[in-house]
């Protein structure tokens, strides 16, 4: 009998689950492609964010200083949108995953917080927080409102606020990514989730692990030899293994 698509996915779901059973140390990593099922856009795919608007004019720490009103717009529009956001099915089987003992950390380039809020304790958000809003200058932290509103810092002067999350040209979060490099070095397997590996330093992962490498996402990807490639949605794969694994 021949086999199509859908057979071959359920496989490889099948030999994940035994290799999770298997393993002692896995990391997961997940990108902007684990939250499209949770209506936030990602931003490479033909819906994505950048579909229309360039990144290297938007995102950028040129845009925070010498265009904020056009940094201000893009991510007040990204933080309000967040207000009616909540974690799908597969971030809570990502959480209870690691309840149970089967994940020991989680690396994310999400700005959203959803892995955080479906109950995922030990996350290590590489890019930042898209609701922590803190002073450009002195860190000192402000509320959301204050963003909005366009207020500046109220401890050192008059400088701008920003989200917490890193821009292009910014350095990732020193600790928290020594912590995610020292878990995926020391991982026997790296789940790979919902991203096109296009920034670096995190696309370096798949090359930093020992272990077993496997990539769920809804394209393939060029350039990585993965041992297991599942080509699908994440919500509806990570809810598929829940159903064999627990
Ligand atoms: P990307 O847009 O480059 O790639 C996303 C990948 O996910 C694509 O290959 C796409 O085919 C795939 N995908 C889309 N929906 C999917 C689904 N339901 N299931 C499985 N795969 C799916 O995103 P990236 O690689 O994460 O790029 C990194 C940058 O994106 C980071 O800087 C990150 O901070 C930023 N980002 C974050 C968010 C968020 O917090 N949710 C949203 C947009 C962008």
């Amino acid at each position: 009998m021949k086999d199509n698509g859908v057979d071959r996915m359920n496989r490889d779901i099948k030999k994940l689950a035994d290799i999770i059973k298997n393993s002692n140390n896995m990391v997961v990593m997940t990108g902007a492609g684990m939250d499209t099922e949770s209506n936030i856009p990602d931003f490479r795919s033909k819906d994505g964010l950048w579909y229309k608007v360039d990144p290297a004019k938007v995102a950028t720490v040129e845009a925070l200083h010498e265009n904020y009103p056009l940094f201000h717009e893009f991510y007040s529009a990204r933080i309000k949108n967040m207000d009616s956001i909540t974690p799908h099915e597969g971030h809570y089987v990502l959480a209870e995953l690691e309840e149970k003992g089967y994940i020991t950390s989680l690396a994310t380039q999400n700005i959203s917080g959803l892995h955080a809020m479906a109950g995922s304790q030990n996350v290590y958000e590489l890019h930042g927080n898209i609701k922590e809003i803190r002073c450009n200058e002195c860190n000192t932290g402000h509320s959301i409102e204050e963003f909005l509103n366009m207020k500046t810092c109220n401890n050192c002067g008059e400088n701008a606020l920003r989200p917490d999350i890193v821009l292009f040209g910014e350095m990732l979060p020193t600790i928290t990514w020594q912590k995610a490099i020292r878990d995926v070095e020391n991982s026997d397997v790296l789940v790979v989730i919902g991203t096109s590996l296009q920034v670096y330093p995190v696309n370096q992962f798949p090359y930093m692990t020992r272990g077993k490498t496997i990539y769920i996402n809804m394209e393939q990807i060029r350039g990585y030899n993965f041992d297991i490639e599942i080509i699908g949605k994440a919500g509806e794969v990570l809810t598929e293994l829940k159903e064999i694994l627990l």
